[in-house]
């Protein structure tokens, strides 16, 4: 069985509260019998790739921490106002 679990978008909704924009996307691909799971991590800000990870280890760990890891070294600006 194969799924694909994306968190995308780059919408810059302004409603009051900031709205936490979305401008990474993570991939996942569970893999299938003799398969291996593969998980990316695409940031659109710094176009840069993580991964891609295989194993289900691999993506356990990558995809629970990608998020903060890829932040912490991102080379694009983390705060932008409009
Ligand atoms: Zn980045």
């Amino acid at each position: 069985m194969t799924q694909a679990h994306t968190t995308a978008a780059a919408r810059g909704i302004t409603s009051g509260r900031p709205a936490r924009a979305v401008i990474a996307a993570l991939f996942v691909d569970f893999g299938d019998r003799g398969r291996q799971p593969r998980a990316k991590y695409e940031c659109v800000l710094c176009q840069t790739t993580e991964g891609p990870v295989q194993g289900a280890e691999a993506v356990a760990a990558f995809t629970a921490s990608i998020k903060s890891e890829h932040r912490a070294r991102c080379t694009a600006p983390q705060e932008m106002h409009p």
